[in-house]
Formats: C-alpha cells, structure tokens, sequence
C-alpha cells in the first residue's frame, strides 16, 4: 500500500534466490505518510464582470483545497469564489444642445462601462426675427445702433447677428436696412407683424 498524504503505507520486498538451498525471504517496510504540499494561491478580488476568490492553499498530492497553510482545514474550490460585483451605474442626464441629442449617460461607477439611452431630440434654437439683433422680440434702439456701428465699421455684425440684421437678404447691411428697421419701429412698413 503506498503512502498517501495522510495515511502511511508500506512496501514488501521479496529476494529469492537461486540456490535452492535458501528460501524466499520478503521484508516489509512502513513508509510515513507524506504530509500535504501546500501551493498557496493568493486573494482576487472580484471585478464587476469577473469572479474573485479568498486565498487558499492547493495540495498538488491530493489535490485537495485547504483554508491555512498547515492543510488543517479542508474546504471545497467552490467555497473560496467571491461572485462577480456586477455593474453598478451612476445616471447623469444630458441635455441636448441645438445640434446634439440629449441623453442619459449610465456610467459604471467602477469605470469599467457606460452607456447611453432616453434619447432627446435636439433644441434648435428658435428663428431670428429680422431686425431683432439683440433678441428682445421687438426692433428698438438698441438694435438700430448696432446696425449703425456695423455700417460704419465700429464693430461688425457676424453670424446670426449679421443674417438678423441684413433686412434685405442682399447679403450686406447698409442704410437700405437701418431704413426699414425705422420704418418698422414707426409702424409705417411692418417687417414682421
Ligand atoms: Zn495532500
Ligand atoms: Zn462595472
């Protein structure tokens, strides 16, 4: 019987001989037991996706799973598992923008994923009433000194501001324009109603 990790064993030798004189002899001799070989296998923790395990030790003998070092405390591979966390998402809300969607991000808090949904449409921004430059919904003296300034090249219109206040469409703000944003404030030739 061979040793085991725990238990001891024995082994009988058996010399014959040729000489008929003698008679087979057999000697048996006790073989301690081994004693585990402990290999040990340090903690994982466990991500949001991926199993961890507590620190154990392996015996490559017996191929048994043990809690301490000595192999006092015998326990089962599948005791030592730390389940998986899982995802735990944080929600932020996006808003959209005039060209961009809104959305809610979720965002793993761990950082190891996000994704969006509840999508928004975007906001666009509303249309400029002509001769409205400073975008109080009405034409006023404000709006006709910046067109004045702009004509004489004080500080130039640009973008929208430029598109609002070039009445005419003809692509350049002159006194055509400052005359039918007068116009429009005296209530002679609406604009716009
Ligand atoms: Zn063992
Ligand atoms: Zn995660």
């Amino acid at each position: 019987m061979p040793a085991t990790c725990t238990t001891a064993g024995s082994e009988t030798y058996t010399a014959k001989f040729k000489n008929s004189l003698f008679t087979t002899q057999s000697k048996r001799i006790d073989i301690k037991a081994k004693g585990h070989t402990a290999e040990a296998v340090t903690a994982l923790d466990p991500t949001c996706t991926e199993d961890g395990h507590t620190a154990y030790w392996h015996c490559t003998g017996c191929d048994k799973y043990f809690s301490d070092a000595d192999c006092t405390t015998e326990i089962t591979l599948a005791s030592t598992v730390i389940t998986a966390l899982g995802h735990e998402y944080e929600d932020t809300i996006v808003p959209p923008t005039e060209t961009e969607q809104g959305y809610t991000l979720h965002k793993c808090k761990r950082g190891d994923d996000e994704y969006k949904d509840t999508f928004t449409d975007p906001i666009p921004k509303p249309a400029r009433k002509k001769g409205d430059i400073n975008n109080n919904g009405k034409i006023d003296a404000s709006d006709l000194l910046q067109v004045k300034s702009h004509i004489k090249r004080v500080k130039l219109l640009e973008g929208d501001d430029f598109t609002t206040a070039d009445i005419d469409g003809n692509g350049s703000i002159n006194a055509a324009d400052l005359l039918r944003m007068k116009a429009h404030m005296k209530g002679v030739t609406l604009i716009w109603e």
